[in-house]
């Protein structure tokens, strides 16, 4: 068995998503000043990194992330698909419709982006690839089988494009009857540590224990 990471290290040049906060990771106590021991102060926003937003995100009464159990963020069915896309697309229902998911429970869409994550961070952040909300609601009426959807992009809202990823992530987050359960939604995942060559059992995902907040940044673990 292998694990393969598929999230990204924060550290203070972490990219965050425009209009959220910059990560800072403070030493505190410190050795080198006279201190017994360290320790860091970390201030993040709990959607920085690769991490993993709960229905909370935008709907009041949804789910929060620390309501699930460990069992829900274990996928025994994933399926990562490749779904290249260029700055700004969104991914449509056309883009999904002749792919095999039948029983898949964590569909994680690679449009390799990820390489703009280190080559050019503007374009990262500014022009990335979203899902239309018609791609989630088919997804959720046809294969209710999906508990997670996730992909390489800083958000599965396109920058730019407000209106439309706020539709986006309802339709992820709804709780209509005659679709399967609300989404857990994973962005700025780092799908570019794994190949269509890997036997993917598996998929972990392990968000950060901390109470109130409604989504939480989270280490992926693809299982080999
Ligand atoms: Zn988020």
């Amino acid at each position: 068995m292998e694990y393969r990471l598929l999230s990204y290290i924060i550290d203070e040049n972490s990219p965050f998503y425009i209009g959220t906060t910059k990560p800072v990771i403070a030493p505190n106590k410190q050795i080198s000043s006279g201190s017994s021991y360290n320790t860091y102060i970390i201030t993040i926003e709990n959607h920085c990194g690769t991490h993993v937003d709960a229905p909370a995100h935008f709907i009041p009464t949804g789910r929060r992330i620390s309501d699930y159990n460990l069992e829900e963020f274990t996928f025994n069915h994933p399926l990562i698909l490749d779904c290249p896309q260029d700055p700004g697309e969104i991914i449509t229902v056309d883009d999904l419709s002749e792919v095999p998911m039948e029983g898949v429970d964590c569909l994680f869409l690679r449009t390799g982006f990820g390489k703009y994550r280190e080559g050019d961070v503007d374009i990262y952040l500014s022009q990335n690839p979203g899902i239309s909300p018609d791609a989630i609601g088919w997804l959720r009426k046809n294969f209710k089988s999906i508990r997670c959807l996730g992909m390489d992009s800083i958000s599965i809202s396109s920058f730019g494009n407000e209106k439309l990823g706020i539709k986006t992530h309802l339709a992820a987050f709804n709780a209509d009857k005659g679709l399967g359960k609300p989404l857990l939604l994973v962005e700025d995942l780092k799908l570019d540590n794994i190949s269509q060559k890997d036997a993917v059992k598996s998929i972990i995902i392990l968000p950060w224990q901390i109470g109130l907040i409604d989504s939480a940044p989270c280490t992926v673990l693809a299982v080999l």
